[in-house]
């Protein structure tokens, strides 16, 4: 039992070591575009780069940083980051600053939906990267119906607007 635990603590550590990229790009300014849309927000193309900043962070922070982007059950630091990122929204006064930090908050909520980075057990390493590229390839050419399955695990086109559908909500609690 002993072992079994720490083996699984080890597993969780490799897998948040991963040099992962969680969603394409194209996935998070989707994302984030469709949020801003909700709102009639006048800033996409601010939204939309700020969405992939949290990913341009690992860069400078790390695992810091990249230990943010995960969601297991039992632990999910990218819901505690959405949160942290829609409050410091909430006090911005500045328009666009506060959009800004609500595309912000869009990667990590993605990435908290994202199998991908649900699963310790059932993600293989190896097709991680190339499914989520997928996500993007299907966003990206506004495929109407699509299904990517991810190492075994499918992620489709009601799943990605499932994800942008309750990031709205969250959103409006909130921040407005
Ligand atoms: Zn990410």
């Amino acid at each position: 039992m002993k072992f079994k635990k720490f083996s699984l603590f080890i597993l969780v550590l490799l897998v948040m070591l991963m040099p992962v990229s969680a969603f394409d790009w194209d996935t998070h300014e989707y994302v984030a575009e469709k949020t801003c849309e909700e709102f009639n927000c006048h800033y996409s193309e601010l939204v939309r780069s700020c969405s992939v900043l949290p990913d341009k962070m690992k860069e400078v922070y790390g695992s810091e940083e990249s230990d943010k982007h995960f969601c297991f059950s039992f632990y999910c630091p990218a819901k505690r980051a959405t949160k942290v990122w829609l409050e410091k929204a909430k006090f911005e006064n500045d328009e666009m600053k506060k959009w800004c930090y609500i595309g912000i908050a869009s990667h990590y909520f993605a990435d908290s939906r994202a199998p991908t980075h649900q699963s310790v057990f059932r993600v293989k390493v190896k097709c991680h990267g190339e499914s989520e590229t997928l996500v993007g390839e299907f966003v990206k050419n506004s495929t109407q119906s699509w299904n990517a399955n991810m190492c075994g695990i499918n992620f489709s086109d009601v799943d990605l607007h499932e994800l942008i559908f309750d990031y709205k909500i969250i959103v409006k609690e909130t921040v407005f």
